[in-house]
């Protein structure tokens, strides 16, 4: 019998995958360097531990309201003034699992079939799988390394058509490591005022942000592109509470309402222990935050330099999140003890089979010419890692 038609066309998850095999490796005692995984290598703050376990102890147990509970949304609300310089009501959030589920709330309550969005490449590859789960058609928008990776109006202006429904910015970007600068997207947000078409500012990583640049949200320059905006963020990166599964909107009124609606009888709340526990997270200190924003920032220069030293690889400093994009083009048509290394894929097959080094093949973010790193890793692993990738290097023919 046949399965669902648009969803045969959907993908699993590579980065998921990559980080799956790399853990089941090293569980089998293996000697692993895993650059797959994209989550921070530290615990969750213990004081969110804490509240967790509060939470437990008071028989917080039971069903939320769906689309979260009321201090958690007030806390939001409280993050996005002071943080993002945002106004929203409780109204104007959802809670979900996980920036993923987020995303997939925005996308069904948005979308009709045949609309178009545009989705910046290389991409996080969940969006354009999302979309399409959503009836809607992603259009890719080439970037350059050149560029940072970053749109340029010119080119958005071009992709636009009347079919055209949203772009989506993810600044910092996952997996380029680009940050978008105020300037560049006041003039992204003139133009999605001007042709009426949503944001969809996947800010995840905000938090991630290296020597002295500022996240801006593209939500603040004024209450069109407000209006236009769907505020996508999350526990997960900032907070190490990935497992947790909390993520979170914030939009229109009618937009959040109709995401409230869908997540009323696909999921309905999001773990009510997690939603108390990001309560904590929200209030609490930042010391732990801040600290980790400096490991990963020491990590991503020796990262850097080090694949620079690499004769045939090369990679840019990125601005912001912990991946590194690196450059394989030099390496295309060398092959590895007879192995043939074509692209991203083959690539990292044989980097991983060779010396046990586990990184994402570009292809899966629409980028064959590279792999990304993750540096959400000890600088241990980071140093053993590319000394193996070195020596695979030089035993290429
Ligand atoms: N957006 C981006 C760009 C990401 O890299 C991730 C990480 N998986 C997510 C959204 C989703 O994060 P989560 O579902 O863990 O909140
Ligand atoms: N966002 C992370 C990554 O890109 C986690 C895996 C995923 O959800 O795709 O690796």
């Amino acid at each position: 019998m046949e399965l669902s038609r648009k969803n045969s066309a959907i993908t699993g998850s590579v980065t998921l995958a990559t980080d799956a095999k790399a853990k089941k490796m090293k569980a089998q005692g293996l000697d692993v360097v895993g650059f797959g995984a994209g989550e921070p290598d530290f615990n969750t703050p213990a004081h969110i531990i804490e509240a967790a376990k509060e939470a437990l102890d008071k028989g917080l147990t039971r069903y939320t309201p769906a689309s979260g509970i009321p201090e958690l949304k007030e806390a939001i609300c409280f993050k996005l003034k002071q943080d993002n310089g945002l106004e929203y009501k409780p109204s104007q959030i959802i809670i979900s699992n996980g920036a993923k589920h987020s995303l997939c709330n925005a996308f069904e309550a948005l979308l009709n079939p045949g609309d178009e969005v545009i989705i910046p490449s290389p991409y996080w590859l969940s969006y354009p799988e999302l979309v399409k789960i959503a009836g809607g058609v992603p259009v890719f928008l080439e970037t350059k390394e050149e560029n940072d990776f970053k749109i340029s109006v010119d080119a958005l202006k071009k992709a636009i058509t009347p079919n055209t429904k949203a772009l989506v910015i993810n600044s910092p970007n996952n997996p380029n490591g680009c940050v978008y600068e105020r300037d560049e997207l006041e003039a992204i947000a003139r133009l999605a005022v001007e042709n009426e078409f949503f944001i969809i500012s996947d800010e995840v990583y905000e938090v991630l942000v290296y020597d002295g640049i500022e996240h801006v949200s593209i939500a603040s320059f004024g209450p069109e592109i407000k209006d236009l905006t769907v505020v996508i963020n999350g526990m997960s990166k900032a907070y190490a509470m990935t497992g947790w599964r909390i993520g979170y909107a914030a939009a229109r009124e009618d937009v959040v309402q109709m995401m409230s609606n869908i997540q009323s009888h696909t999921t309905s709340n999001p773990n009510s222990i997690a939603q108390y526990a990001s309560l904590a997270a929200l209030r609490g200190p930042k010391d732990d935050i801040k600290a980790m924003i400096d490991e990963f920032s020491r990590r991503r220069i020796f990262m850097v330099d080090r694949i620079n030293s690499i004769p045939g690889l090369s990679c840019r400093l990125p601005k912001g999140a912990f991946y590194v994009m690196m450059n394989i083009e030099k390496i295309k048509g060398r092959s590895y003890k007879g192995r043939l290394i074509d692209g991203s894929l083959s690539f990292s097959d044989a980097l991983l089979d060779a010396k046990m080094v586990a990184v994402v093949p570009g292809v899966a973010f629409g980028a064959d010419n590279y792999v990304r790193l993750s540096y959400a890793t000890s600088m241990d692993n980071i140093e053993k890692g590319l000394n193996r990738i070195e020596e695979f290097v030089n035993e290429l023919d």
